[in-house]
């Protein structure tokens, strides 16, 4: 499996992806926004998008499907519960449905509602498994819920799957947050060891040459999944009082996506 992640630039900060087989050169693209960009580069790259696959119906996800399957013949895939929201798919997906790209690779839909209620995440089959995550987590952070979500679903979708992953899973976000996101985590952690060190890291990258992070570094420096940090919970306090002693895990998530919406 070759991953190629397209730096769109664009003010929304999306990162569009080509997921290849090595051997067959066919490719499938993942929110292919900027689609002159992701045309130009499977082009150079001697590949044929065969697939194009929306993680939402967002329009910055959905935005150049048109684009790209008028110049490839592409088909086009997304959950099945986007069918009224994302015109003309051709293959509605459910958790645990299998996509084939050529002849090496094969990739599974993962069910992750939160950030919308129709959102697939994508785990590749490969011994360092890839997951392509959309707009449900990002680099330090999380997905929104105002835009047909919600933060229930959304932590369900963290704790039952997303952590659940192995450590040395890596991360293809929807979007380049990671800079604002570390701010964040120190907003809400001060004290937390790794995202400084990070964040000097990340302040001056070019985001075509972004940092790759895997799940085990999003342990360490991502809030929501530092759900038991003590200090997160002192934090968390100073801004609701009446959190109990010994807060469950939901109810932290859920207090810090509320923060986040405002920050
Ligand atoms: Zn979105
Ligand atoms: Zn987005």
């Amino acid at each position: 499996m070759i991953v190629k992640q397209i730096w769109t630039g664009n003010a929304y900060r999306n990162f569009n992806y080509l997921i290849a087989c090595p051997e067959t050169g066919e490719a499938l693209a993942v929110d292919p926004l900027d689609h002159e960009k992701c045309l130009g580069a499977a082009k150079e790259a001697g590949w044929e998008i065969t697939q194009v696959l929306n993680t939402h119906e967002h329009g910055d996800h959905t935005g150049g499907n048109e684009a790209v399957i008028a110049a490839t013949g592409a088909k086009l895939l997304a959950h099945e519960n986007a069918k009224d929201k994302i015109p003309n798919i051709d293959r509605g997906l459910g958790a645990g449905d299998v996509i084939r790209i050529g002849k090496t690779v094969e990739i599974e839909a993962l069910d992750t509602p939160g950030h919308t209620m129709s959102h697939v995440c994508l785990l590749s089959r490969t011994d360092t498994p890839a997951l392509f995550c959309g707009d449900t987590l990002f680099n330090a952070g999380a997905g929104n819920c105002h835009g047909g979500g919600h933060p229930d679903e959304l932590y369900h979708s963290f704790a039952t799957q997303l952590a659940k992953l192995p450590d040395a899973t890596l991360i293809y976000p929807g979007h380049d947050y990671i800079a604002n996101n570390l701010e964040f985590t120190l907003d809400r952690e001060p004290d937390n060891a790794r995202a400084p060190e990070l964040l000097a890291q990340v302040a001056e990258q070019d985001p075509a040459e972004a940092l790759v992070s895997t799940l085990g570094l999003e342990k360490e420096i991502n809030t929501f999944f530092r759900l038991h940090s003590p200090s997160v919970i002192a934090r968390l306090r100073e801004a609701f009082p009446d959190l109990p002693d010994e807060p469950d895990e939901k109810t932290v998530f859920i207090k810090l996506r509320e923060l986040r919406n405002d920050w």
